[in-house]
C-alpha cells in the first residue's frame, strides 16, 4: 500500500461546509471576541470491517462520516489556551508546556492538555488561543467523538501557533492517539485518528495498522448508504472489558511467539499455526486470536469486494464479522445483536455489524438507498418495543477528513 503523500494541510480549504451561525454566536458569548479566526472541522468515523484488528497490527476498513466536531478558534495576546466545550458546558484554561499532566477531575480537558504537552515535545511553540468545541458526534457511541475532538483541537492549536509546521498526517495521528492513551487513559488504536485526518469523500480507507500505510478504495455513495444505529447503550472504551481483550490478544501473541519467535503480533499468525497451538492457548485465547486472524482475512476480502463494487459480498463479510465479534471475541451485547439481526432481515440491507470498541455503542449497516426508509421505520419500532429505547439512526457517506474553514468572509 502507498503511504499517503504529504498534503498542504494547513491551507484553508475551499470548504463547502456551511458555517453555523450558532457556533459563531456561541463563540462570541463565551469569549466576547468579534469572530473566531477560523474553524476546524474533524469528522467521526465508522469502521466497516476490522473489529479490534488495529492494536493487533492488522487491517481495517473505515470511513470518515459526515458528522463532525467543530472547533472555533482565535488567537490570544497571552500564552494561555482556553477551551470551552458545549458538551461539558465548562471552560478550562491552562498554560501550554511539555510538562503538563492529566487532571483527575476534568476528564474532557485531558485530551487538550495531552495534545498541548505532546505538540510541545515535538517542537511546536504553542501560542495562546481561545477555542470553542461544538460536536455533532454522539459521545460514547463508537463513532469516535474522541478522535474527532483530538484532531480538531490539534489542527486548531497548530494553525494558531505555526500554520507552516511540517508534520505528516500519520505523525499527527500518532500524537493524537498518544494524547488519548496517556492523558485520557483510553487505550484506543490508531485507526480512529487516521480516518478522521485522512478521510475522503466517496472513498473508504484500508489501513495497515503495522506501518500506517493507507489505500483508498472506491465507495459508490449514490447506490449504497451507510446507516449507523446508536444502540444508546454507553460503551466504555476505558472500561475493563476493552482492556481485557487487548491483554488477551497480547497473551495469545506471547504464547505463539514462544512457539515461533518470528511472530510479533497476531497479524503474523495464519490459521494452521493457530490450530497447532490450540492446546497451549486454551479455549478463551484461541477464540480471541481466531477472531483477529479471520477478521484480518475478511478485511482483505472486503477490499476486493469494494474494488468490484460488490456490495452483496461486502455485506456477507460484515455479517460474518458480527458473528465472530459476538461469539469469538464476545464484544457484542443483546441490544447490538438484536439490531444486526433485525436490519439484516429487511430486503435491501446488504449487511450489518457492531462497530467501534463494542459492549454497546453502534451498529453499522450498508443498505440500498431505497431501503433506508423501511429499515429506519421498522428497526426503530422493533427496538423501542423490545428495549424501551429510542435507537438513533445516522445516515452517512464517506466524507472528507479534517479541514480548516475560513470565516473571514462569512
Ligand atoms: P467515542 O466512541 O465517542 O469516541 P470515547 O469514550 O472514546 O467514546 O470518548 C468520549 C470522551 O471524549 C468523552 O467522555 C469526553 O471526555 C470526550 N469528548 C468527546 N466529545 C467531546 C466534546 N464535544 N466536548 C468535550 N469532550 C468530548
Ligand atoms: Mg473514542
Amino acid at each position: 500500500m502507498n503511504t499517503a503523500k504529504r498534503e498542504s494541510r494547513f491551507n484553508f480549504n475551499k470548504s463547502k461546509t456551511v458555517i453555523s451561525e450558532k457556533l459563531l454566536a456561541d463563540f462570541q458569548a463565551v469569549y466576547g471576541a468579534a469572530k473566531p479566526d477560523f474553524i476546524c472541522r474533524a469528522p467521526g468515523r465508522v469502521e466497516l470491517v476490522g473489529g479490534h484488528t488495529d492494536y493487533n497490527q492488522g487491517f481495517v476498513i473505515a470511513a470518515a462520516i459526515n458528522h463532525s466536531c467543530f472547533v472555533a478558534a482565535s488567537k490570544r495576546s497571552d500564552r494561555r489556551i482556553s477551551i470551552y466545550s458545549d458538551w461539558a458546558k465548562q471552560k478550562h484554561t491552562f498554560v501550554p508546556s511539555k510538562n503538563l499532566q492529566p487532571l483527575t477531575n476534568c476528564q474532557w480537558a485531558n485530551y487538550s492538555r495531552g495534545l498541548a504537552a505532546l505538540l510541545s515535545k515535538h517542537g511546536l511553540k504553542l501560542k495562546g488561543a481561545n477555542l470553542y468545541i461544538s460536536s455533532e458526534i454522539p459521545v460514547g457511541a463508537g463513532l469516535s467523538s474522541s478522535a474527532a475532538l483530538e484532531v480538531s483541537l490539534a489542527k486548531a492549536m497548530v494553525t494558531i501557533s505555526d500554520p507552516n509546521w511540517d508534520i505528516e498526517p500519520s505523525q499527527l495521528a500518532r500524537i493524537c492517539r498518544q494524547a488519548e492513551n496517556d492523558f485520557a487513559n483510553s487505550p484506543c488504536g490508531i485507526m480512529d485518528q487516521i480516518a478522521c485526518i485522512m478521510g475522503r469523500k466517496d472513498q473508504v480507507i484500508i489501513l495497515d495498522c503495522r506501518d500506517l500505510s493507507v489505500e483508498f478504495l472506491p465507495f459508490d455513495s449514490k447506490n449504497c448508504c451507510i446507516m449507523i444505529f446508536n444502540s444508546m447503550i454507553r460503551h466504555e472504551i476505558a472500561g475493563t472489558e476493552y482492556s481485557s481483550r487487548r491483554q488477551q490478544c497480547e497473551k495469545a501473541c506471547q504464547i505463539l511467539h514462544n512457539i515461533n519467535p518470528k511472530i510479533n503480533s497476531l497479524r503474523d499468525v495464519n490459521l494452521s499455526v493457530l490450530n497447532q497451538a490450540k492446546g497451549k492457548l486454551g479455549p478463551t485465547l484461541f477464540s480471541r486470536a481466531s477472531h483477529v486472524i479471520n477478521e484480518n482475512m475478511r478485511v482483505l476480502k472486503a477490499a476486493q469486494a469494494l474494488k468490484k463494487n460488490d456490495m452483496l459480498q461486502l455485506g456477507k463479510l460484515m455479517k460474518e464479522s458480527h458473528r465472530s465479534a459476538r461469539d469469538l471475541f464476545q464484544i457484542s451485547c443483546e441490544q447490538t445483536d438484536f439490531l444486526v439481526d433485525k436490519i439484516c432481515q429487511i430486503p435491501g440491507a446488504y449487511g450489518a455489524r457492531i462497530t467501534g470498541g463494542g459492549f454497546g455503542g453502534a451498529v453499522v449497516a450498508l443498505a440500498q438507498p431505497e431501503a433506508v426508509q423501511e429499515i429506519t421505520k421498522s428497526v426503530k419500532g422493533l427496538y423501542r418495543k423490545r428495549f424501551g429505547l429510542n435507537c438513533k439512526i445516522y445516515l452517512s457517506e464517506p466524507s472528507q477528513g479534517v479541514e480548516l474553514i475560513n470565516v473571514a468572509n462569512s
